[in-house]
């Protein structure tokens, strides 16, 4: 079973690294750190090194234990392309995204010139498959447009934005190259304002270039009463979902022995 998540446009997290370290406007209230931190120091608990980054290899294999084909966010509690993770560990979790491909994998971060310069190399062999997206977060103009350039001259099939939080107007975007773009204003207490016409302009932009748009919510102390209807429609859409038969029980402990990890009991 997946581990579900309440997240909006995805089904299920999986995180085969914790923690991580803020970079820019949008992690100033990161909610994997405020949900991390609550744990440091209780012995056994997943997170009782509090938001400190770590590998955690016996979490790799997840995905092919999964039997049911889900939409996987790709380290919801991390980001894949911190510098303190290795390449050799970030190809070995694109091997899996690659074996798994009855899942969708939606890997995203804030280390865009990272990933753009491993998809271009070390990270070629996933670059190409239909069923692992690869997004950037822009939550402004300073951090979150450059972003975008990054992933667009990043060698990949599918590339997505997540515009989340968003915090200012970003104005007119380039969209060529890009096949999605997510939403959302900021929850939680304290949460910056979202403005709807900031909104409503991404959405003309996405409408007109064709582009799938998905808003996840407007955010602010209650998230729930907020909601996520703009001017009374809800956005759902993505992408088109590659679909791939899922393979029997036998042929998946074989796809996983092929790695070389080390096992977990399925
Ligand atoms: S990059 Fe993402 S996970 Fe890391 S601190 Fe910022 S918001 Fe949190």
């Amino acid at each position: 079973m997946a581990q579900r998540s309440k997240i909006e446009w995805t089904d299920a997290t999986w995180n085969p690294v914790r923690g991580c370290t803020k970079i820019s406007p949008g992690c100033k209230h990161c909610y994997a750190e405020a949900f991390a931190e609550r744990f440091r120091g209780v012995l056994g608990h997943p997170y009782e090194r509090g938001f400190d980054l770590r590998l955690v290899p016996e979490k790799l294999q997840e995905p092919l234990k999964w039997s049911k084909p889900c939409l996987v966010f790709v380290n919801s509690m991390s980001d894949l392309f911190h510098p303190d993770i290795p390449d050799e560990y970030i190809i070995t979790v694109a091997e899996i995204m690659k074996l798994a491909k009855w899942h969708t994998f939606q890997v995203l971060t804030k280390r865009s010139q990272r990933m753009a310069a491993l998809l271009s190399s070390k990270l070629r062999l996933a670059a190409d498959c239909p069923h692992i997206w690869w997004g950037v977060s822009v939550e402004d103009r300073s951090y979150g447009l450059p972003r975008i350039e990054h992933l667009r001259r990043a060698q990949a099939r599918v590339r997505f934005l997540s515009v989340e939080p968003l915090l200012e107007d970003i104005g007119v975007i380039d969209l060529s190259g890009i096949d999605w773009v997510i939403v959302g204003g900021e929850s939680g207490v304290g949460a910056r304002p979202l403005r709807e016409e900031w909104v409503v302009s991404l959405r003309d932009q996405c409408e007109t270039a064709n582009v799938p748009f998905f808003f996840k919510q407007w955010g602010g102390v209650h998230k729930s009463r907020t909601g996520r209807t703009l001017e009374g429609q809800t956005y759902d859409d993505h992408p088109e979902i590659a679909t791939f038969p899922v393979p029997t029980k036998e042929r998946r402990l074989a796809l996983a022995a092929t790695l070389g990890t080390s096992f977990i009991t399925w």
